[in-house]
């Protein structure tokens, strides 16, 4: 079966909404809340010697994105990091869309 994600980058890259056919209903994340939870091995190794992964002070954008096939999306953020590969079940984990809902003031499409 073909599941072709929907992805939009909204609020000027402060949120990523996704829309994969099989779940039919939308999913979102947070721009800096997703570059705070990268699991590539720089970002790992950061946390595990508690090194902040973002600076508080600068707003964190998505400013690309691509899909790897079955296995989840890859992230580009405005800090230049785009190491970070984010398998589909971790990011059914971190599902935002309630937040997103709430605070983006954007309608659930
Ligand atoms: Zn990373």
């Amino acid at each position: 079966m073909v599941d072709t994600p929907t992805l939009e980058v909204l609020d000027q890259g402060r949120w990523v909404r996704l829309l994969r056919p099989h779940n039919g209903f939308p999913q979102a994340w947070g721009a800096a809340w997703l570059r705070e939870h990268c699991r590539c091995a720089f970002c790992t190794k950061d946390r595990r010697d508690s090194i902040p992964i973002i600076d508080l002070q600068t707003p964190i954008q998505v400013t690309g994105l691509e899909v790897i096939g079955s296995t989840g999306l890859r992230f580009e953020f405005s800090d230049g990091h785009n190491r970070g590969i984010f398998p589909w079940a971790y990011l059914d984990s971190l599902d935002q869309y309630p937040k997103f809902s709430a605070l983006s003031g954007l309608q659930p499409g």
